[in-house]
This record gives C-alpha cells, sequence and structure tokens, in this order.
C-alpha cells in the first residue's frame, strides 16, 4: 500500500475542519449566487424533482459556463419539468435544444438514464451516490456525488475542477493534479470536510469559492473566507523560507503530492503555484470540405441542404450541410473534386468541381481537435432527388436551419 501522505497535505486537525466549514458556510450564505436549480432545490419538496433539476443542471455545467447555462436550463425545464416528460421526448427534440451547448452525446445519456429510472426503478432516483453512479448512465463521480449531497442530503464529497484548484491551495498541493493518486487524495479530502449538517450547502459553497474568488488566474485571497487556512495563501504571505515548520516543503523529496523537485516553488506565481497539471496533449489538427447547397424552395425563399450525421462519434446525429474530412496537404483543385464526388453520391447526378464557389474558411475548436471547414457554395437550379439509400437529409430555410439540431460550427458555416 502507498504510504500515506505527510500531515501537512491533510486536513486532520478536527477544530481546524470545524472552522473552516462554518466560514465557508457562513460566506455561502451571504454572498452566494442566485441560480434557478438552487431555489428549485431548495425549495421543491417532491425528492425526485429536485434530484431530476440537480442531475440537469449538473450535467449542461460540465464543460460549460454558468452564464450559458442558466438559459439552457430554464428552456429544458419548461419543456421536460419532469423525469417522466423526458423520457418521452425524443432524441431529435433533445438535440434541438442542446444545439450550441456542446458536448452534445451529454444531452443524449441523460435522456437514455431518463428512460432507465422510468422504465427499470419505477421513476424513482435512486438516492444515494453510490447507486447513483451505479444505475444511471453517463453519471459519474462528480454527478453522483452532487445530486446526492444536494438533493437528497447525503454527507458525501464532490471533486470537480473547483474543488480541485481550491483543495490544492489550501494544502500546497503541487504534483499532477490530474494523476489518480492525487486526485484519489483529493476525494478523500472531499470526504473528510463536507460538512455532516449541510453537505450540499457545503459542496456548492467549495465549488462556488473556486469560481468566484479562488480563480485560475487572480484569486482574491484577501477576501477569501478560508485563508487562515490556506497553506499557499500563508507562503505567500511568508515567502520562500517560511518560518513555521508546517508551511515548509515536506522536504523529503520523495512526497507524492508536494511540486516535483525539479519545478520548486515559484515566488512570481504566488498562490497560483498549484495547482500544477502535466502539459496537455496538442489538438489533432483536422481539415474538412463542407458545401452549403442552395435552391429555391416552392415558396421562392431559398432552402439549403442539411444531412444527418452518424449516431455515434463526435456530434453524434446532429446535422450539418453536407461536408467531408480531407487529408492534410491537399491541393485546393484536389480538394474541389473530392467534394464534388461527395456530392454527386448525395444528389445522384454529376457535380462539377469547379461549380463550386470557395466561399472561406471556418476554424472551430473541439475540445481535443482543432476543426477547419473550409466552405463552398453551390447553387442548384432545378430539382434533385435525393438517394434514400443514404443518410438522412432534409431541405430546410434559414429559420428552419437555425431551429434544427445542428452545431455551433456548423452556424458558424
Ligand atoms: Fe484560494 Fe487564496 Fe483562498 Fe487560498 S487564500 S483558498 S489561494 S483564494
Amino acid at each position: 500500500a502507498p504510504a500515506p501522505p505527510p500531515a501537512r497535505h491533510l486536513f486532520s486537525d478536527p477544530a481546524e475542519v470545524e472552522a473552516l466549514r462554518r466560514n465557508l458556510l457562513a460566506w455561502y450564505d451571504r454572498c452566494k449566487r442566485d441560480l434557478p436549480w438552487r431555489t428549485l432545490a431548495a425549495t421543491e419538496l417532491d425528492a425526485d424533482r429536485r434530484g431530476y433539476a440537480v442531475w440537469v443542471s449538473e450535467i449542461m455545467l460540465q464543460q460549460t459556463q454558468v452564464a450559458t447555462v442558466i438559459h439552457y436550463y430554464n428552456r429544458w425545464m419548461q419543456k421536460w419539468p419532469t423525469l417522466q416528460a423526458l423520457a418521452q421526448a425524443s432524441l431529435e427534440e433533445v438535440n434541438e435544444l442542446w444545439a450550441g451547448l456542446g458536448y452534445y452525446s451529454r444531452g443524449k445519456r441523460l435522456q437514455e438514464a431518463a428512460r432507465k429510472v422510468v422504465s427499470e426503478l419505477a421513476g424513482r432516483m435512486p438516492r444515494t451516490a453510490e447507486d447513483l453512479q451505479k444505475l444511471l448512465p453517463g453519471v459519474g463521480r462528480y454527478t453522483a456525488g452532487a445530486i446526492a449531497s444536494i438533493s437528497y442530503g447525503q454527507a458525501t464529497g464532490v471533486v470537480d475542477g473547483n474543488v480541485i484548484r481550491v483543495l490544492c491551495r489550501l494544502r500546497c498541493i503541487g504534483a499532477d493534479s490530474s494523476s489518480p493518486a492525487v486526485i484519489d487524495r483529493l476525494w478523500d479530502m472531499a470526504n473528510v470536510l463536507v460538512d455532516r449538517s449541510r453537505p450540499g450547502d457545503f459542496n456548492q459553497a467549495l465549488m462556488e469559492l473556486g469560481a468566484t474568488v479562488c480563480v485560475p488566474k487572480s484569486p482574491l485571497c484577501r477576501e477569501c473566507p478560508v485563508k487562515q487556512h490556506c497553506q499557499a495563501w500563508r507562503r505567500k504571505l511568508f515567502g520562500k523560507a517560511p518560518p513555521v515548520p508546517d508551511v515548509e516543503d515536506c522536504g523529503v523529496g520523495d512526497c507524492p503530492l508536494c511540486p516535483p523537485a525539479t519545478e520548486p516553488w515559484d515566488s512570481s506565481l504566488g498562490v497560483t503555484n498549484f495547482p500544477r497539471k502535466a502539459a496537455k496533449k496538442p489538438p489533432r489538427v483536422m481539415r474538412t470540405a463542407t458545401c452549403v447547397l442552395e435552391r429555391r424552395g416552392c415558396h421562392g425563399a431559398p432552402e439549403y441542404l442539411i444531412v444527418q450525421r452518424p449516431s455515434s462519434g463526435l456530434l453524434a446525429g446532429l446535422w450539418e450541410f453536407p461536408s467531408l474530412p480531407l487529408a492534410q496537404d491537399l491541393q485546393e483543385e484536389k480538394e474541389r473534386e473530392e467534394l464534388a464526388d461527395h456530392l454527386q453520391a448525395w444528389m445522384g447526378q454529376p457535380v462539377a468541381a469547379k461549380g463550386l464557389q470557395f466561399i472561406g474558411e471556418v476554424i472551430h475548436i473541439f475540445s481535443h481537435i482543432h476543426q477547419t471547414y473550409v466552405v463552398y457554395s453551390l447553387y442548384l437550379d432545378g430539382d434533385v432527388t435525393l438517394d434514400p439509400a443514404l443518410s438522412p437529409s432534409r431541405w430546410v430555410t434559414e429559420d428552419e436551419f437555425h431551429a434544427s439540431a445542428v452545431s455551433t460550427a456548423m452556424k458558424k458555416v
């Protein structure tokens, strides 16, 4: 078994833990942001509805800013106020409402899990973090802990990006914060710290602190309600040679939680020495040719062809202009020819590469892909019969396009 971490990285003094809880909760009561899912979780008497509301908000908040989520959350809860309503929705409706929020598989999995609760669990949400994680597809350790503590009062901790930052600073944890060894320690710590009588508020307070005070670049340490418990802050105040023993490095050189000896404390960074992460892999670079096919619709307004992506993989099930991934370093002429061949398959009639009009390039960054869309347009005169054996496709007006389940990247195109 690995050796336990040195005491300076732990919260081992019960009096300190109690004081930290008190200070953090008092701050939260004074300063918390009004967010629609918090209001609902605090006022809704039905436990399943509370769980559902927190679940929807937590899934939307993964990888997405609070300010963006509010609008989507309100629309979602208006359309599907209960698990039962969501279970009856079609995937197409879910994708339409999710359009623009990114990471589309989240919406799909939420809906699949709602169906499972209705069909296999008699419409009753599991009540503990362990069961939530075990029984609901798409619900990981963090989401399960958030739902169980906020909706059902289970005294269980949570660890998300904000909590990682706060805890690493509170306890000067400078080893790679994405490594399983550090993540496991942070979960242990979150479970020790969580307030037994107000676990949901405590977890939200810790995350709120990370989102509004202990922010990545310029944390507001002077206003921080837990600064007296923060070793990074003390170390910044006392400089490189700390006068008290508990803020020194562990000193043995093989501490699993201290910064690596090759990258010691940088006094110009202050508390932002923590957390530290191993360098990210650079994103994959991709080029995709895409063609906006236009025709005059029966009412005279222009219409555009959109086709549906496969039901798995990136942007699964969303609609897009006919598109074709390109090999790197293709000559422009070759790109056109390949796109023309691709379009020919859709339309069942020859497409002249020269007829494709180059419009420009659109760059869109997915989390792990740097995508460049090379955009062409083609105006079609006369009727076109689309091959029904290919993926689903349809003609839409501009308004219909915007109301469809299309990605932000396609809207840019
Ligand atoms: Fe974060 Fe500064 Fe507060 Fe420490 S004192 S928890 S670094 S905001």
